[in-house]
Formats: structure tokens, C-alpha cells, sequence
């Protein structure tokens, strides 16, 4: 029998899975995913992790919870950094002891060290240290590797056409056509594209015809462009690209507005949240700040986008 393992839909999943999959399946693994954020799920990660963590770490608690009993093995690596030069939120280098702490019961946890401040050989390093859990075989192990990056490229390559990394997953391109206009929106990937931790957020701007632009769907080495040029280098990845995507989406001139949808609670976005909303105002374009908590309502964020989108509708016909 095939061992199974357990990926959480939360925090990185919307960057890796589809090359996570790639790999396991590659070796002889089988996937087994959590179910999609729920309230189940948010509030059974509210009740066992720490009060002061932030809304992501508690969701990925309560998907671990959902997990734990259908999988050999958890997936829940120890990022440090995933990029050259740059590091992320220190919560992830904390998270495989955050979770053994907190959840009791689990099976062994997957969590291999990735820090590629000086390059990608910790990450290949990590890989074949994975890949030997389930084969000795090491040309298996890296023919597993190439496969799971290649996929990252298809997966990637169709985010930056558009697709939600949920709609690339399952290999699908949104329509580009019949939007009255652009919005940007930006933030964490795990908060804008899960469904349930953003409400549903660019199903609803698109269902008001309105099309969504997030940084992960702006071309990298623009981006990376961007950031060469800010003031001070920012070692922050997502913050980096954070800003630079709002930097990219004003410079365009691409979107009517930006929507930036932060967790209470996150360090990185009070800062970050500040730069890029500064910046936005400055350039004369609607800005709108959405923090959202695991108390947030839905007819809260209802009546602010409503309100965010009349504010453009009303811009437009002054235009006019
Ligand atoms: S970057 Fe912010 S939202 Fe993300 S894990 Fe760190 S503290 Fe939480």
C-alpha cells in the first residue's frame, strides 16, 4: 500500500503544492489533502494554538487537526528562506515545533529544513534528505525533483496568465473579457485565495465585473525588476513582493484601485501595509485596507468592498 501523505491546504499550499504533489506521487507516495477551509476547521485551529498567533497559523492548526488521522506522514516543512538573499515571516521557521506542541497525536511530521539565503543547495539538500524516507534510490529522487519543478513552472507561468493558484491547479485560464475594470488586489497568498479566510473576495469583485489582478499574477522578473530599485532592499519575500506588485500596478496604471486584505496580527503587514498604502495615496489611486481576524463577519467585508466599488463607480461618472 501506498503511504499517504498529508499536505495542509493553508499557508503555502497556494505557492507549492502542485510541485509538492509532483514529488511525493513521483515517489511512490500518495497525497492526501485536508478538506478546504471551513469553520470546523478555523475554530478547531482557534482552540489549539497559541492566542497570539496570527489567523494563518491558526487556520493551518486546525487543517493539521483535519489531517492527522488519514495520513502516514504530515508535510510540514521548516522554512527559513526561499530565496536568495531573503527571508520569510520567522513563524515558519517555528511552525513543525508550533504544531508538535499544540496537536497531540500526530503521525511523524515531514519537516526538513529549507533556507536558500545562500542559494537553492539546502533546498536540494532537503529533497533528497525527503526522498530518502521513501526510496533509496537516488536517481528516483531526482528525477522526482525535475518533475515537481516542472511543475512549479507550469503552475507559476499559468498564475502569471491570470489564474487564482486555485484555477491553475486544475489547469483552467479565467475569461479575460467583459470586466468594466481592473482592481488590484494584494497580500498573502494564503489569505487572498483561500475562499473561506477572504470570503470569497475575488469571486465576488469578478461577480460585479470587475477583474482581479494579485502579484502573483504580474510577470516575476518585473517584479524583481521593481524591487532592485527600491531605496533599501527589502529581505522580506513576500513583503518584497507585496510591494513591489503595488509598486508595478501603480507605475501601469493597469487597475482603477488596489484592495490590500491583511491579518490582524501580522508584523509584516502592519509594515508593509503602511509603505504600500502611503505609496498608493500618493499616487491619487482608491485604496482599500481589509484586516480580517478569525471574528471577522462577512457582512463587514460585504459592505466595505460595496462601498470600495461605488466609491470607483462614482470616479468613473465624474469622469465622465
Ligand atoms: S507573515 Fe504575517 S500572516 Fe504570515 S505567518 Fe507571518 S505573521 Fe502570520
Amino acid at each position: 500500500m501506498k503511504p499517504k501523505v498529508g499536505i495542509p491546504r493553508a499557508l503555502l499550499y497556494y505557492n507549492y503544492f502542485p510541485m509538492w504533489k509532483a514529488y511525493f506521487e513521483e515517489l511512490g507516495a500518495e497525497v492526501v489533502l485536508s478538506d478546504l477551509t471551513n469553520k470546523r476547521i478555523l475554530n478547531e485551529g482557534v482552540n489549539c494554538c497559541v492566542d497570539d498567533a496570527c489567523l494563518p497559523m491558526k487556520v493551518f492548526h486546525g487543517h493539521i487537526i483535519d489531517l492527522k488521522d488519514r495520513a502516514d506522514y504530515l508535510f510540514i516543512p521548516r522554512l527559513i528562506s526561499v530565496k536568495k538573499n531573503e527571508y520569510i515571516c520567522p513563524k515558519f521557521c517555528g511552525l513543525p515545533d508550533m504544531v508538535l506542541n499544540s496537536v497531540k497525536g500526530l503521525p511523524p511530521v515531514i519537516d526538513c529544513t529549507i533556507n536558500m539565503r545562500n542559494g537553492s543547495s539546502s533546498f536540494r539538500k532537503a529533497v533528497l534528505e525527503v526522498g530518502k524516507r521513501f526510496t533509496q534510490d537516488y536517481r528516483r529522487i531526482y528525477r522526482a525533483y525535475n518533475k515537481a519543478i516542472a511543475q512549479l513552472r507550469d503552475f507559476e507561468s499559468l498564475m502569471e496568465k491570470g489564474a487564482t493558484p486555485l484555477e491553475a491547479m486544475k489547469g483552467e485560464l479565467p475569461r479575460h473579457e467583459g470586466f468594466k475594470y481592473t482592481v488590484g488586489l494584494i497580500g498573502h497568498p494564503y489569505n487572498i485565495y483561500d475562499n473561506y479566510v477572504s470570503m470569497r473576495i475575488i469571486d465576488k469583485l469578478r461577480a460585479r465585473g470587475i477583474n482581479v489582478v494579485t502579484q502573483d499574477m504580474v510577470c516575476t522578473r518585473e517584479l524583481d525588476k521593481i524591487a532592485g530599485n527600491f531605496t533599501k532592499p527589502m529581505f522580506w519575500s513576500f513583503g518584497k513582493k507585496i510591494m513591489a506588485a503595488s509598486q508595478y500596478l501603480i507605475e501601469k496604471r493597469q487597475v482603477r484601485g488596489i484592495i490590500y486584505l491583511v491579518a490582524f496580527g501580522c508584523g509584516l503587514d502592519a509594515l508593509v501595509g503602511d509603505l504600500v498604502e502611503r505609496r498608493i495615496r500618493r499616487n491619487g489611486l482608491p485604496f482599500c485596507l481589509l484586516t480580517i481576524d478569525e471574528h471577522t463577519g462577512e457582512a463587514g467585508i460585504d459592505t466595505r468592498l460595496e462601498a470600495f466599488i461605488d466609491m470607483l463607480e462614482w470616479r468613473d461618472a465624474a469622469k465622465c
